[in-house]
């Protein structure tokens, strides 16, 4: 049983990383930006709304994702852990958040931090644009979602340092060696 926040810039590696230990733990993934695509593609009025905001590379609203993450905490399936991968964003969120897990009566274990310099997100998330061809993966919004997390989200830290659940990680190296030092510090 673990509850796990993964925090990081764009293209620090937080999915990928979130995909490998939710097998280890057999806990789902909750990721927002995963929901709010697929509400975009569904063309729901969230979806609809959303979209304006992820295609400039800015911030959906916290109500809207605050709003994601309760009807998902609440799902059975969240009763035996789960990985927040990209929420909270804003001290907001993380507030909100630390409000439903004590109306569900749930602690976080870890907050894992990845830590990756700017100039090699840039260089990553240029690469996927490339593969994946996601809408929000163009120099503009890169730059502007990396301004975005260091104004909004990089205040978090040290929202967490003061709980002592925070874990930080180097995002630098091998796949295998971030997993490795992400599982040692979250046992
Ligand atoms: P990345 O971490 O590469 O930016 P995500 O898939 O996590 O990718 O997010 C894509 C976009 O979805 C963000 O730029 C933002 O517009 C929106 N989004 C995702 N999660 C949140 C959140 N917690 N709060 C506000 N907006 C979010």
């Amino acid at each position: 049983m673990k509850r796990l926040i993964f925090m990081g810039p764009p293209g620090a590696g937080k999915g990928t990383q979130a995909d490998i230990v939710k097998e280890k733990f057999k806990i789902p993934q909750i990721s927002t930006g995963d929901m709010l695509r697929v509400a975009v593609k569904n063309g729901t009025a969230m979806g609809l709304e959303a979209k304006k905001f992820m295609d400039a590379g800015d911030l959906v609203p916290d109500a809207v994702v605050i709003g994601i993450i309760r009807d998902r905490l609440v799902e059975t399936d969240c009763a035996n852990g789960f990985i927040l991968d990209g929420f909270p964003r804003t001290v907001e969120q993380a507030k909100a958040l630390s409000g439903i897990l004590k109306e569900l009566r749930m602690e976080l274990d870890s907050v894992v931090n990845l830590d990756v310099p700017d100039e090699e997100l840039v260089k990553r998330l240029l690469g996927r644009a490339i593969k994946e061809g996601r809408s929000d993966d163009n120099e503009e919004t890169i730059k502007n979602r990396l301004h975005t997390y260091n104004t909004k989200t990089l205040p978090l830290i040290d929202f967490y340092k003061g709980t002592g659940i925070l874990r930080q990680i180097n995002g630098l190296g091998s796949m295998e060696e971030i997993t490795d030092s992400i599982l040692k510090q979250i046992q």
